[in-house]
């Protein structure tokens, strides 16, 4: 009997001489070129203002670059349509906003289960997978609280169970230690690290020397 070789797939951003700037602005980003795998913790950094989160736009596909070009598994993402893009968006990327941006309207657990009604999901799987996540970054028994009620690291933690909901192949996420004290700082890496090790793209933002030696 013959064994084929068992290809692989691991996720992959590639950048080719990416320019951004935004309107009526200098260039934000200037020729940025680099390979991003599955697999790995990767952690931008650089001064306040220097483009880390208008790069990690780009590279979750909610900016479009000026010029250059941005491949996903191979794809090029600028002849994407925006429907296209908001397909990928919703099922291959986990996006943590450095401010969270949680609905106030709603639960803690509602806000975290929000993603999965656009993946038509069932609810009672989305529930317990939002359970699941929440019980991993100690926020569940936050779950019947508002937003307005809870801590800005809770609130942090949140956006993140949002994010991870869907086992994204890429994860971005935006300081995500910001707000951590350094055991709940050392949960989210670890998170990050075993998202990594089961195959998933990892990129950060951080100007936090800790983070950066670990990633
Ligand atoms: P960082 O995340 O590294 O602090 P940003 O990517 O937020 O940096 O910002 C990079 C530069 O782009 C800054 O000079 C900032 O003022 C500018 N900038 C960010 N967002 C906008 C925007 N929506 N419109 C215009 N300029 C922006
Ligand atoms: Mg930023």
């Amino acid at each position: 009997m013959s064994h084929l070789p068992i290809q692989v797939h691991r996720p992959l951003l590639t950048v080719e001489n990416v320019n951004f700037s935004y309107p009526n602005q200098v260039k934000v980003i200037t020729g940025f070129s680099d390979t991003f795998f599955g697999g790995k913790v990767t952690a931008l950094t650089g001064p306040s203002g220097c483009g880390k989160s208008t790069l990690l736009y780009l590279l979750g596909l909610m900016h479009r670059q000026s010029s250059g070009e941005i491949f996903i598994d191979g794809r090029p993402t600028s002849s994407m349509s925006d429907s296209e893009r908001a397909m990928y968006r919703a099922n291959k990327f986990g996006f943590v906003f450095q401010d969270a941006v949680l609905d106030p309207s709603r639960s803690v657990l509602e806000n975290v289960m929000e993603t999965s009604l656009y993946r038509n999901e069932s609810r009672s799987r989305s529930r317990l997978k939002a359970y699941e996540l929440m019980e991993e970054f100690g926020v569940a028994s936050r779950a019947s609280h508002r937003p307005g009620q809870i801590s800005g690291g809770q609130a942090q933690r949140i956006a993140l169970c949002r994010a991870l909901m869907a086992d994204p192949a890429f994860i971005i996420a935006d300081e995500p230690t910001g707000n951590l004290d350094p055991n709940t700082r050392n949960v989210v890496l670890d998170a990050f690290r075993s998202r990594a090790d089961a195959g998933s793209c990892v990129i950060i933002a951080t100007h936090d020397p800790d983070v950066v030696s670990r990633c």
